[in-house]
């Protein structure tokens, strides 16, 4: 650790205002922002400075947070493109899942940590929920400490409904988070941390639902599920419960703004008021709906009404990719399409949702999610010296709708320097790419998938 002073760049705050410093500094001090402000760095911070970073032409900006992701499919990716959801879990994720062991789920996560990085993400939030070996997690977790990443892992599970290899008897999902719990969550000053993962309303019993929960809120953590992804999913829980996915968690007195409901595409006017009412972060990942011809999310109208909203990738089975700078440009585009509204949402509101918003969903809004003093030294800069953006009239629409991961040039955790002139610093990325590649091409053999 130490001190970094960042200069000459546009420092976009993503702050309550909004600011924008074109040009200004930022210092960080050790793990946290110690000052920030326009034009050059005083004197003072100039001296103290240990490393110094030239950020011309760059934006600076709060490192976005991937809010919901599944590591694993980074081997899954490409299987079984081109079908709809539950087709895709039959032909892509069930088989390979099922024989995906620790060392395996590690790579995976490696690689697709790794690639968050380059997409200009710095917490990734991975929803984990393949226990056929109990150990998956703790690679997963091995990985983001590895990386160096901020990280949330919300612990899936299943007790009923689902494909039988992943579901689990109550009692052991329990325990495990108790395991989990005391392995690693909070470790590196809160840097890896834990939450409840409620696969699907369908793969979820009411009485588990209600126990997991309890303890969720005397742990202090959060709990997330997948909710109205589909027209299907949402017709089968109407027909079993007799009440739409935000109406069952509000029913079961789970509905809070200490769940983050991912998707909420097929919501009624009724469970959009719910979640106004009663909080409840709303994560959207517009790439993977648009893939899966899912649907479109009521977002605009979601924000009018105060929801918080998030953004994420999704796994990158269903993405393909894990770039969140991507997902800035889908989120934009999506939604003015949607409702033929060039206006609908602006770049501005698309950036908070990708970092304040994420911040919320993350549990950490007091942390991340903006460049303000005190806040953790989380700092993303991105080139804007590129043919993809010149010239640069207003630095959130370049990074909304020009830039991509190749234009990542830095990535700051925690004041450690994760990559730097677009050189992954954290891993030797070439070797890991290699190891990979074995590592997948065995997975599948065992799991008898041909290619
Ligand atoms: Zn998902």
């Amino acid at each position: 650790m130490g001190t970094i002073l960042i200069e000459k760049g546009s420092v976009v705050t993503v702050d309550p205002e909004g600011r924008v410093h074109s040009p200004g500094y930022l210092f960080l001090q050790d793990d946290r922002i110690a000052a920030l402000g326009p034009g050059d760095p005083p004197q003072e911070l100039q001296e103290r400075a240990e490393i110094r970073l030239d950020a011309t032409h760059m934006a600076v900006l709060p490192g976005l947070v991937n809010a919901h992701t599944h590591l694993f499919q980074t081997f899954i990716r490409g299987l079984a493109d081109d079908r709809p959801l539950l087709e895709w879990l039959e032909a892509a994720i069930w088989p390979v899942a099922q024989a995906l062991q620790p060392q395996e789920a590690y790579l995976a996560a490696m690689v697709g940590l790794v690639e968050n990085i380059r997409g200009g993400a710095t917490s990734v939030l991975d929803h984990q929920y393949i226990h056929t070996d109990l150990r998956n997690d703790d690679g997963v977790y091995q990985a983001a400490e590895e990386v160096g990443v901020r990280f949330l892992l919300a612990r899936g599970w299943t007790d009923m409904g689902y494909h039988p290899a992943f579901m689990e008897p109550p009692d052991r999902i329990v325990a495990e988070m108790e395991r989990l719990r005391k392995a690693w969550h909070g470790r590196h000053d809160g840097r890896l941390r834990l939450e409840f993962g409620p696969l699907i309303p369908w793969g979820c019993s009411d009485e588990t639902m209600r126990r997991t929960h309890q303890l969720a809120q005397s742990w202090g953590m959060g709990t997330q599920i997948h909710i109205a992804e589909t027209q299907a999913e949402v017709e089968m829980n109407r027909r079993q419960r007799g009440m739409g996915h935000v109406e069952w968690l509000a029913h079961l007195g789970i509905l809070g703004p200490d769940v983050q409901l991912v998707h909420s595409i097929w919501l009624s006017d009724r469970e959009i008021e719910l979640l106004a009412e009663r909080g409840g972060v709303v994560v959207h990942c517009p790439v993977s709906n648009m893939y899966l011809a899912s649907g479109v999310a009521r977002i605009p109208e979601m924000r009018r009404k105060g929801i918080v909203v998030a953004l994420a990738t999704d796994g990158p089975g269903s993405n393909n990719s894990q770039d969140m700078l991507e997902t800035l440009k889908a989120t934009a585009l999506l939604h003015k399409v949607h409702s033929l509204d060039a206006m609908v949402l602006q770049p501005e509101e698309v950036l908070w949702m990708a970092c304040q918003g994420g911040a919320i969903a993350f549990g950490q809004p007091d942390r991340i999610g903006s460049l303000e003093v005190g806040k953790k030294a989380d700092v993303v800069l991105v080139d804007l010296d590129t043919p993809l953006a010149m010239p640069v009239h207003r630095v959130v629409s370049a990074l909304v709708y020009n830039v991509g991961h190749g234009e990542v040039d830095t990535v700051i955790v925690d004041g450690q320097i994760l990559m730097q002139g677009k050189k992954v610093l954290c891993v030797d990325e070439e070797a890991l790419l290699a190891e990979a590649r074995k590592a997948c091409a065995a997975l599948f053999r065992r799991a008898g998938v041909t290619v």
